[in-house]
């Protein structure tokens, strides 16, 4: 099977060029510049001819980018004794209505149990239900000899990227020991520690400290946990891998504190990285204050931030101290699930559904000129590929790449909404908002997917992505 995606103007993290793309079988087998005149040139002798190809898609006036790379969801993440609402089979699928191509989702290690049988019951909740590609990362939440002889296993399995809490007491949260000691592993084997950086010690006492003065509304979530404490839990994670050698990936960064912390690390030439998400870019600490408990719809963690920090986190990405835009989408209903923090915002769960909207929602920033097109997709895909080992296989189109294929009408409008998105959750965190650009289709592995805006995507179809090491590290 081939397909010819003519017409288009292909952007890559290196610049935009006109091409025509020749897909076979799962991969791309060409990419042809078009000349002057509007003329592909020809396939190199070892492609199919591009005029018998089985299908053509006409991509004139759209883009055509390397499908999006979301390294950071939870699809059926337990939390406070529910459940994130988006299946691996719903929320693969709203990815690829959004034109993410790739997800790596979050094996959650249980107290007292081990990594390999965590990695095994993810493995059980993905295969055959993804419509498009994934991997794993994994949650350690029990350090012990065990957990740390069994990281060279998740390794050795393609899972070399580890999340650890610095908030969650009594959950995930890790000791700055136990840190050390994951820290000192990763280092040994070249893998990345995640971190999720908060001061949860600090930020607990403050959380009972309202509840105790009845300070209950969802704002509380905001107020409890101050930008401060995020700063000051980055640096602690910085000093912790820099003594121990570790590559660390700050996960979810949202306030300019712990940006600052970021930066002078990258400028000392330390393997830091990190991401934010678009949430962070767009919401603030006001829509955590809407009334009428509507504001449990904006909870997550870190929390949503003063509008201030916006403009840095946009800075951050401009210069590449954020080098990553991912979603953390973690959705759970307004209607079961929010409610049961109703007079205890402790109680909330903390997540906003995001994975289908983050394409859109970054290209924003292109139209209202704070990014580059070629930054857009280096920050959406190819980034998130190396950083996390899939590239040149994801992350760019070119001759011998998967073809995850993205085909983007950047002059069409849309209107964010629940009453039209495929995430499996009651309600849009961007009710309303009015965006440019759309996906028109979505190939994944050379399936078309989405095509020209109707689901054409199986179940089962998407397949697990053992993953090599961080490519930013010398
Ligand atoms: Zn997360």
């Amino acid at each position: 099977m081939t397909t010819l995606i003519t017409g288009g103007t292909v952007v890559t993290a290196e610049g935009t060029v006109a091409a025509d793309v020749l897909v076979a079988g799962e991969k791309i087998a060409a990419v042809l510049a078009r000349d002057l005149t509007g003329e592909p040139g020809g396939p190199p002798a070892d492609a199919p001819a591009a005029e018998a190809a089985d299908r053509v898609i006409d991509a004139t006036g759209k883009y055509v980018l390397p499908g999006g790379i979301d390294v950071h969801t939870h699809m059926e993440m337990p939390f406070g004794g529910t459940f994130a609402v988006d299946t691996f089979e719903t929320g693969t699928r709203a990815a690829a209505w959004g034109g993410t191509t790739t997800i790596i989702d979050f094996a959650v290690q249980a107290k007292g149990t081990s990594l390999l049988a965590t990695l095994d019951k993810w493995h059980a909740k993905a295969d055959g239900n993804c419509a498009i590609d994934y991997g794993f990362h994994m949650i350690v939440s029990d350090v012990n000899d065990t957990t740390l002889k069994e990281m060279d296993a998740c390794v050795a399995a393609g899972v070399n990227s580890f999340k650890m809490f610095m908030a969650y007491p009594g959950v995930f949260y890790a000791t700055d020991g136990e840190i050390l000691l994951a820290m000192q592993q990763a280092a040994r084997l070249g893998a990345t520690i995640c971190m999720h950086a908060e001061n949860g010690i600090a930020i607990d006492e403050l959380v009972a400290q309202a509840l105790a003065a009845g300070r209950t509304d969802p704002v509380n979530h905001g107020l409890t946990r101050p930008p401060e404490l995020e700063g000051e839990a980055t640096s602690r994670a910085i000093a912790l891998a820099k003594i121990t050698g570790c590559p660390l990936y700050i996960v979810h960064l949202s306030a300019s504190q712990a940006l600052e912390a970021v930066a002078e690390a990258r400028d000392t030439g330390q393997n830091v990285f990190a991401e934010t998400c678009p949430q962070y870019l767009y919401l603030s600490l006001d829509d955590l204050a809407r009334p009428d408990f509507e504001g449990a719809k904006y909870v997550c963690s870190p929390p949503l931030r003063p509008k201030e920090h916006q403009d840095s986190l946009w800075r951050g990405l401009r210069t590449n101290d954020l080098s990553v835009v991912s979603t953390d989408h973690c959705p759970f209903c307004f209607k079961d699930q929010k409610q049961l923090g109703r007079g205890d915002f402790a109680k909330i769960p903390n997540g906003i559904p995001g994975v289908e909207h983050r394409m859109d929602l970054l290209h924003q920033g292109v139209v209202a000129g704070r990014l580059t097109l070629p930054r857009w997709v280096e920050v959406t895909s190819t980034t998130p590929a190396r950083m996390f080992g899939l590239y040149p296989r994801k992350g760019v189109i070119a001759a011998g790449s998967d073809a995850d294929i993205v085909i983007y009408d950047p002059q069409a409008k849309q209107t964010l909404s629940v009453a039209t998105h495929h995430m499996n959750v009651d309600y849009s965190a961007y009710e309303g908002w009015e965006l440019t650009g759309k996906v028109t289709s979505t190939l994944s592995r050379g399936r078309v997917v989405v095509d020209d805006g109707q689901y054409a995507g199986a179940a089962g179809h998407g397949t697990f992505l053992p993953r090599g090491l961080n490519q930013y590290l010398l």
